[in-house]
């Protein structure tokens, strides 16, 4: 496997807007972890009647303060998938500003036009993700495309053939100059960052294909051939990922579960 050159960044305040681009300001939750890297990010958008939420963050009366305090008037809310860490602080968002909100869960169909902003329906971490680009160039990726590290996919909910269809649908869009991410920094290389993870999770899915040619195995027995060396703590998670491969593959039609024990077709 090629390393993944992935982006880090020193801890940003938390809860202090900073502008990341033309007429977005990100604000980082209070709720860092190792699968939320510093805190969710939570964009503040300007718009000619009032400023868009991008994922309102964890269930923080703070965090909510601080959305508050800096966004002013708030007309929209943009979801970009159902997990408490983004969706949280919307009831008491909603409760305190009457936006209207936008997200899949909520009816917003893919390729939905809401002013300069289209909403692409991009499953695979989750099923309802929706990542918002703007006319620029500028797409908003919530956890489809992470800076820090790849997006988890945990089947069933997780979906592999989704999730790898969701960034070659990214990659066929011409003229994305930046990718603000859910957790992380900002991705001023969309398009390489892109094929990066890409050809990431194609060369897991070649390696599960080639230890499978050599001999059947149990998901366990993968993780043991390919996650070398593996942190313990990290082992269900890589067991999952590979899960997540191996029902691609059935789907695929190039690999089959007999009884838990999966070999080639
Ligand atoms: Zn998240």
């Amino acid at each position: 496997m090629t390393p993944l050159a992935l982006l880090t960044e020193a801890p940003p305040p938390h809860d202090v807007a900073f502008s990341v681009a033309p007429g977005i300001r990100r604000l980082v939750a209070p709720n860092a972890s190792p699968l939320t890297y510093h805190g969710t990010n939570t964009y503040l958008i300007e718009g000619a009647t009032g400023t868009t939420v991008l994922d309102p963050g964890p269930d923080d009366a703070g965090h909510v303060a601080a959305i508050l305090a800096a966004a002013g008037k708030v007309t929209r809310i943009f979801l970009t998938h159902g997990h408490p860490d983004h969706i949280g602080a919307l009831p008491a968002l909603t409760a305190a500003t009457g936006a209207e909100v936008f997200a899949a869960a909520r009816g917003l169909a893919d390729g939905a036009r809401i002013g300069i902003w289209t909403a692409l329906h991009t499953p695979g971490h989750a099923a309802d993700h929706v990542c918002f680009a703007r006319e620029d160039g500028v797409v908003c990726t919530g956890d489809h495309v992470m800076s820090f590290a790849t997006s988890v996919v945990i089947p069933p909910e997780g979906d592999m053939a989704d999730y790898i269809a969701g960034l070659r649908r990214l990659l066929a869009r011409r003229g994305d100059i930046l990718f603000l991410p859910g957790h992380g920094p900002p991705i001023t290389d969309p398009r390489r960052f892109t094929e990066a993870l890409l050809r990431h999770r194609l060369q897991r899915e070649a390696a599960i294909v080639a230890a499978l040619r050599a001999a059947p195995a149990v998901p366990a027995t993968l993780v043991e051939q390919l996650y070398v060396p593996l942190d313990p703590r990290l082992r269900g998670a890589a067991e999952a990922s590979v899960t997540a491969h191996l029902r691609k593959l059935a789907a695929d039609g190039v690999a089959t579960d007999d009884g838990g024990v999966w070999r080639l077709r």
